[in-house]
């Protein structure tokens, strides 16, 4: 063969040979893009569920996030599913006599208590025969009725808060004792529940993926967990419902810097679920002073804090006392908050200054105290 051809064949073969080895690393590429990053969405708690994830072993974990959300609802916390350890309790506890709870079931209930207190009642947990009577989250337009003033104060008589006590065995012992003091009262988890299962899926995955998951965002409806750090090194957005637009309308976005420690974010505002009837719009929370619809000056409250359960309940609690009190509240618990008022202006707490982006016309107020 002549010395030209040779190397003709030689340069064809290296190149080849180049491909072949650019192609097998666009694929191992690719495995290991797919591999380090995982979205799953699913239907719990009467909400959408949408976990993503980062790491090495992010589907697992997902799933994992996912399953345990699913587990809180079905086996503890939910009022609704008969066969829950919450139901249960409520079947069948005798007035005075303490029931032994799982330590899961046992802390929701201890710091929603502690919440209805700081709240001066307006989270309260023990609200489900005047929430029912409203039936604003079950019934038809065509079914609705307002209850009569005389309904709502017999219904609220059944609401006891105070009531309900926590103890525990010791200190290090797990689980506690639940107990009633009226046995007609029953827990509804349903202003926590959402925010407590991003603690519960935050907990399984410190457990069994604290190394190969690297951060992520878990959203149960209105309440959003982020924590770590995206695949690209970045941080996360959340956004803040426009309470005027559409469902996908974003009034406003919160920054949290890569690296970021787990945070919870909850909303709640009236226009997340309600019914009109003759004109007038019946909203979904309800304020245990009024036994009406909550009316404060604020439309929409999104909670900040590390606590999941706790961003949960604020905000319910925060849209219900309304702007002065809210921030009295958050204080106590060094939580965050972006105040949405009636007349569209923004009041955003000092913690979260230069972190909230506001887009559209919306007047962005400080809040002066701090
Ligand atoms: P969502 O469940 O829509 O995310 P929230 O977290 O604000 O909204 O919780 C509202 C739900 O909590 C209502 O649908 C109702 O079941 C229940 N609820 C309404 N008012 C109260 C209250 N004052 N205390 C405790 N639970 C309440
Ligand atoms: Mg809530």
């Amino acid at each position: 063969m002549e010395q030209s051809s040779r190397r003709r064949i030689l340069a064809i073969v290296g190149m080849l040979f180049a491909a072949a080895v650019l192609i097998a690393g666009a694929l191992i590429f690719q495995r290991n893009k797919k591999d380090t990053e995982a979205s799953r969405t699913a239907f719990s708690m009467g909400s959408a569920v949408s976990v993503k994830l980062y790491g090495p072993h992010a589907a697992a974990g997902a799933e994992a996030a996912e399953e345990e959300i699913r587990r809180l609802d079905e086996e503890v916390i939910s009022w609704r599913i008969e066969a829950s350890e919450l139901a249960r309790w409520n079947r069948s506890a005798k007035a005075g006599e303490g029931v032994s709870v799982s330590e899961t079931l046992g802390r929701a209930v201890e710091q929603s208590l502690e919440l209805g207190e700081r709240s001066e009642g307006a989270l309260d947990i023990t609200l489900r025969p005047v929430l029912t009577l409203w039936g604003i989250e079950d019934a038809s337009e065509e079914q609705f009725q307002v209850p009569t003033d005389a309904d709502l104060k017999h219904a609220a008589e059944r609401a006891d808060r105070k009531g309900i006590s926590v103890t525990r065995a010791g200190k290090e012992e797990q689980g506690a004792l639940l107990t009633r003091s009226d046995g007609e009262t029953v827990l509804d988890l349903g202003a926590v529940g959402k925010g407590y299962a991003l603690d519960a899926a935050y907990d399984r995955l410190q457990s069994d993926f604290a190394s190969s998951v690297s951060g992520g965002v878990i959203a149960v409806g209105g309440s959003v967990m982020v924590f770590g750090t995206r695949e690209n090194g970045e941080g996360f957005k959340v956004g803040i419902r426009d309470p005027e637009g559409l469902p996908e309308d974003v009034l406003g976005v919160i920054t949290f810097p890569a690296g970021t420690k787990k945070q919870c974010i909850s909303t709640s505002g009236g226009y997340e679920k309600y019914i009109e009837k003759d004109g007038v719009r019946y909203h979904h929370i309800i304020d245990p002073a009024t036994l009406h619809p909550a009316e404060s000056g604020l439309v929409s409250v999104t909670v900040v804090c590390e606590n999941g359960l706790i961003s949960d309940g604020l905000s319910t609690a925060c849209y219900i006392l309304g702007e002065e009190k809210a921030k009295k509240l958050l204080s106590l618990y060094g939580a965050e908050a972006v105040l949405i008022r009636t007349d569209g202006s923004i009041c955003i707490t000092a913690g979260l200054e230069g972190r909230v982006e506001v887009r559209g016309e919306i007047r962005n107020t400080k809040d002066e105290e701090g």
